[in-house]
């Protein structure tokens, strides 16, 4: 029995977590749970699953929950410091990082640090964090499971020690992106675009951060880099391919020639029943792949004019330092203005790119370097877009 410390569990990845829990009594208990602010949701998720512990993101939603299950016997508790407890506590064996953005970074350190699985969803904390993520990792000796559906198709599509690329046989790395809502509409109708519309996934039910980067492109931007350091390569070793029908999840190039790609419907239940079965596979209630009914796989090249947060991540990539920080943080705050229409879609991408070439890039020696550098990112972007200097 694997006892799993879900962080993020009223989100899009929490539900469809708890799915594959709830499918799998035998193998999976939920040990402790964390949300934000959704007292309702969580309310519902201690009744099912009866976690031991659970954490929220505010003392008013943790009095108010506590109210809701006061029949319960559940620890419920708020803060960071709670939120590390959970995530490294020893009746777990595995942590599923799926808050959103850089607020996920110290939780998922802390399971880390304590020796935990990491099924990582929250790629936004890898990113940030890069090598001193990945050197916690190896100095910790600690099982890291991408759940990013790409990343997760990538780790399949790798050689047998499944434990990173064996590099003097792949020759590269193909992310798929499905293009978003927007892949094929003009410049001019992106500028006017609704948060509603941008939300709108083609494929992928998802939250709205990430809805919205799928729909800009940076969260392939995010991923580019989450693939670099996660496979030990870097943007040259990758290319992206748009594939509209998100069906192959990302290939696999080696030197012989041979690809090797991971497909199945687009439902995250897959890549997370895998990592959290690995190295064994368990059922999920995905519908199995249909490739006749699907008929035709498409393939073309990303349009980096309309999507520039693309091009973006990869020139922080090779800024190195703080620089993928500082692009993350003005990113999280550029969707929240959109979301907020203070500014329009394509602002996006030129307060990114405003913030990028603005900002001090330093190198990244301790963790504080980059809470450092995230907060100063925030408070720039924060600056150019209530001055509405960003253009
Ligand atoms: P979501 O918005 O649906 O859920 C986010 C969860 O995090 C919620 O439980 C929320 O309460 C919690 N949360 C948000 N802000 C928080 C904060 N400041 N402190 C503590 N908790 C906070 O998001 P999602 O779509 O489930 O995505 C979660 C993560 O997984 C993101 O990093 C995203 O990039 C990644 N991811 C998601 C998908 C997907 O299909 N949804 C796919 C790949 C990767
Ligand atoms: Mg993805």
């Amino acid at each position: 029995m694997q006892g799993i410390c879900l962080l993020g569990a009223t989100g899009s990845i929490g539900q469809s977590t708890l799915d594959v829990i709830a499918k799998h009594p035998d193998k999976f208990v939920l040990i402790s749970a964390s949300a934000n602010e959704s007292v309702e949701k969580m309310a519902d998720i201690c009744r099912r699953f009866k976690p031991q512990r659970v954490v929220m993101g505010s003392q008013k939603a943790c009095d108010e929950l506590a109210l809701k299950c006061k029949d319960l016997v559940i620890s419920i508790e708020w803060g960071e410091e709670a939120l590390d407890s959970i995530a490294s506590d020893s009746a777990v064996d595995q942590v599923m990082a799926a808050i959103m953005g850089f607020a996920g970074l110290k939780p998922t350190l802390a399971g880390i640090r304590a020796g935990k699985r990491i099924l990582l969803a929250n790629k936004e904390s890898l990113v940030t964090a890069g090598k001193l993520f990945m050197d916690e990792v190896a100095r910790h000796d600690v099982m890291l499971l991408p759940i990013d559906s790409e990343h997760n198709a990538i780790f399949q599509s790798l050689p047998q020690d499944k434990k990173g690329a064996h590099k003097q046989d792949v020759s590269k790395v193909i992310l798929t992106a499905s293009g978003g809502p927007f892949r094929t509409w003009g410049l001019k109708d992106m500028s006017q675009v609704t948060p509603e519309q941008a939300c709108k996934h083609p494929n992928w039910s998802m939250g709205q951060k990430i809805s919205i980067d799928s729909a800009s492109l940076m969260n392939k931007g995010l991923e580019l880099i989450e693939a670099c350091w996660l496979f030990g390569i870097t943007p040259d070793d990758v290319e992206v391919v748009v594939h509209p029908e998100s069906i192959v999840h990302s290939m696999v190039s080696y030197l012989d020639g041979s690809v090797i790609a991971q497909m199945g419907n687009p439902d995250m239940k897959i890549p997370i029943a895998y990592g959290m079965s690995w190295p064994n596979r368990i059922e999920t209630n995905v519908s199995s792949l249909d490739l006749v009914n699907i008929a035709r796989l498409n393939f073309e090249v990303p349009d980096l004019e309309r999507f520039p947060n693309l091009k973006l991540a990869a020139d922080a990539w090779f800024m190195g330092g703080t620089a993928m920080a500082v692009l993350n943080a003005a990113n999280e705050i550029a969707v929240d203005a959109f979301l907020n229409r203070q500014i329009g879609f394509l602002d996006i991408a030129r307060v990114n790119e405003k913030v990028l070439s603005t900002a001090n890039i330093t190198a990244v020696n301790a963790l504080d370097d980059v809470f450092e550098a995230d907060g100063y990112s925030r408070r720039l972007a924060m600056n150019m877009i209530s001055r509405g200097v960003f253009a």
